[in-house]
């Protein structure tokens, strides 16, 4: 089933408040609806930083 609007969550490094990542929600999956938090590199900071899920 094609779905035209994909579901995906940003997600905001929690030191400087960039985005800067992107990440296909499953709507099938159970997780993708709480707030996810997760460490990943940070580009702007050039460190690994907690990054939490913003709203579009
Ligand atoms: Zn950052």
């Amino acid at each position: 089933m094609a779905d035209k609007r994909k579901s995906y969550a940003k997600f905001q490094c929690d030191s400087c408040k960039n985005v800067t990542h992107f990440v296909h929600k499953s709507k099938k999956d159970a997780s993708a609806q709480k707030k996810l938090e997760m460490k990943k590199y940070c580009k702007h900071c050039r460190k690994h930083t907690l990054h939490k899920e913003a709203k579009r």
